[in-house]
C-alpha cells in the first residue's frame, strides 16, 4: 500500500485537516480525512473493470461539519442510541450529552467524527490515527485513548483497527459509519443490491429505535437474510419493526464470536462483492431511512442513497444485561477489528 497526502481544507475551528490517499498494487485506492478519521471515498473495480467510488461522502469539510449523517466516520465514544442519555456504571450516574429527543446518539454533539484525529505515521502496510478523549467529555468518565489503524492489501481487503485504553472504567462501542453504494455513488440507491447476513437473531427496536431488550429470531420475518435478498424485497412490508425505522435500522446479532463472516452484500449492476467480517457482537444495519436530501460528492443523496454496515456492540447494553457488555475496565484494552473485503461475483 502507498500512501500521499495533500491538504483537505480547515474545520470552522482552524484546524487543518489532511487526506490521506492509500493506493494498492491493483490500483484500488481509498482517501481517508485525519476528520473523524473518515473514509471519504473509496475505489474498487467492477466487472467492467472500471474503478468505482463505492462510498457517499463530501466534497469539504464544511459539509462535513454542518450537513450531518455522520459518512464515513468514526463514531464514539459509543456508536447509536444510549437511552434518555444516562447510564450506571460501579453504582454511578453517567449523564451524557443528548442529541437525539431525549436520547444520546453516537457520542453525543461533539462527538469522534468532528475531532481531527494526529496521524501517528504509515509505511507500506498501515496508517494509523491517535486521538485522546478527556475525562468527562460528552459525559463519559476515564480519559480514552483511541487508536485507528487502517490497512488496504493488495487483494482489497480494507481493514480497520480500534485499539482504546481508559484510565476510569468506562464504556466503549467504535464503528465506522460509512455508507456504501456498490454501484456507485450515482447508482440511485441500494434498494437492488443484494444482502447476506449471518445472523439468525435481531435486536427488537422501540418506537425510538432503541433496543426493547427482546433478541428475536429472523426465521419468518423482513429480517431474515440468513439467504441473499434484495435489500428492497421486504422493505416496504406492513411490519411494526419496518414502520419504527422507515426501513432496516436494526441491530442483528451476529452467529457466532470472535473474528467472522457478518455479512455480504452485492451490486448487481457493477457486479462488486463486498464482503464483511467482524470481531464484534453485532452489526447495525441502517438503509439511509428518513434520510433529508444531502449534497453528494457528485449527485445529491437521498432516502436509501446506501447503507451502512456498522459493527458494534449492541446499542443500550448497559440497559440489558443479557446483551454483550460494552464496559472497558481501566487498564484494560478495548481491540476489535472489522474488515470490508472487495470482489466481483462470479
Ligand atoms: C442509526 C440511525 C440514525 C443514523 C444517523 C444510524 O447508525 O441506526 O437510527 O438515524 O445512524 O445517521
Amino acid at each position: 500500500m502507498k500512501v500521499t497526502t495533500k491538504p483537505f481544507g480547515a474545520t470552522s475551528k482552524g484546524q487543518d485537516v489532511a487526506l490521506y490517499r492509500l493506493e494498492n498494487a491493483s490500483g484500488s485506492c481509498v482517501n481517508i480525512l485525519d476528520l473523524g478519521c473518515i473514509i471519504q471515498s473509496a475505489f474498487f473495480p467492477g466487472k467492467d473493470g472500471n474503478l468505482t467510488d463505492i462510498g457517499l461522502g463530501y466534497d469539504n469539510v464544511a459539509q462535513y461539519e454542518t450537513c450531518g449523517g455522520y459518512f464515513g466516520a468514526v463514531i464514539g465514544r459509543h456508536a447509536n442510541r444510549i437511552k434518555d442519555g444516562r447510564f450506571v456504571l460501579n453504582g454511578k450516574e453517567f449523564k451524557l450529552a443528548v442529541n437525539n429527543g431525549k436520547n444520546h446518539l453516537h457520542g453525543g454533539v461533539d462527538a469522534f467524527h468532528l475531532k481531527v484525529f494526529e496521524c501517528l505515521g504509515y509505511d507500506d502496510e498501515k496508517i494509523a490515527f491517535r486521538y485522546v478523549s478527556p475525562d468527562g467529555e460528552e459525559g463519559y468518565p476515564g480519559t480514552l485513548e483511541l487508536i485507528v489503524t487502517y490497512k488496504l492489501t493488495d487483494d482489497n481487503k480494507l481493514s480497520l483497527n480500534y485499539r482504546a485504553t481508559s484510565d476510569a472504567d468506562t464504556v466503549v462501542n467504535i464503528t465506522n459509519h460509512l455508507y456504501f453504494n456498490l454501484s456507485g455513488e450515482a447508482g440511485n440507491n441500494i434498494l437492488d443490491h443484494t444482502l447476506r447476513i449471518f445472523a439468525s437473531k435481531y435486536t427488537e427496536n422501540d418506537d425510538g429505535c432503541l433496543p426493547t431488550g427482546v433478541v428475536a429470531d429472523v426465521e419468518g420475518t423482513p429480517f431474515d437474510f440468513r439467504e441473499a435478498k434484495p435489500i428492497g424485497r421486504d422493505i416496504a412490508l406492513e411490519n411494526e419493526q419496518l414502520k419504527f425505522g422507515g426501513g432496516y435500522d436494526h441491530n442483528f446479532s451476529v452467529d457466532g464470536e470472535g473474528m467472522r463472516p457478518m455479512a455480504e452484500l452485492v451490486s448487481p449492476k457493477t457486479g462488486i462483492i463486498m464482503y464483511t467480517a467482524s470481531t464484534k457482537p453485532g452489526v447495525q444495519i441502517y438503509t439511509a431511512n428518513n434520510f433529508p436530501e444531502r449534497p453528494g460528492k457528485t449527485v445529491p443523496y437521498g432516502e436509501h442513497c446506501g447503507v451502512c454496515l456498522e459493527t458494534q456492540f449492541f446499542p443500550n447494553a448497559m440497559e440489558h444485561p443479557h446483551f454483550p457488555s460494552a464496559i472497558l475496565r481501566a487498564g484494560d484494552v478495548y481491540d476489535h477489528t472489522t474488515v470490508y473485503k472487495f470482489g466481483i461475483v462470479k
